[in-house]
């Protein structure tokens, strides 16, 4: 948490975000939707990322992040872009990569 902006890396998991009391005080919309996606075997091993990173238009996460705001830094670190997540879905199942941008 730095001000008003939180930040989720890549390899927090679905459960983590549940757990996340954090999520649960300034958030709670992402740790709800994550309650709801797939099952406990599923969101012990799936990220968040891996779920917004897949572009389902099904996905609630997809739609939480819309909701919230959410901007998402794609690449590495020394050469990387940052997309809000409106733009970040062009089609289902195809997110750009930061050559299309
Ligand atoms: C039985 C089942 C039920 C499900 N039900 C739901 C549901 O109800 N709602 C829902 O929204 N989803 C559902 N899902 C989808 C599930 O939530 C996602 O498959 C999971 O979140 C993917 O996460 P992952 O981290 O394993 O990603 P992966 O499967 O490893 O990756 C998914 C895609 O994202 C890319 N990717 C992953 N991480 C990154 C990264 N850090 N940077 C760039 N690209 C990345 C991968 O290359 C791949 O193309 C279900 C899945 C299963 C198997």
């Amino acid at each position: 948490m730095n001000g008003r902006a939180l930040t989720i890396g890549s390899m927090v998991s679905l459960t983590e975000v549940i757990g996340s009391t954090t999520l649960q005080q300034y958030c709670p919309l992402l740790p709800l939707c994550a309650a709801k996606t797939a099952t406990p075997s599923v969101r012990n091993r799936g990220t968040l990322v891996g779920n917004l990173a897949w572009a389902d238009p099904a996905s609630q996460l997809a739609v939480a992040a819309l909701a919230i705001g959410a901007v998402l830094r794609i690449g590495r670190a020394a050469r990387s872009a940052w997309w809000r997540q409106q733009s970040f879905f062009l089609r289902p199942i195809e997110p750009p990569s930061p050559q299309t941008r």
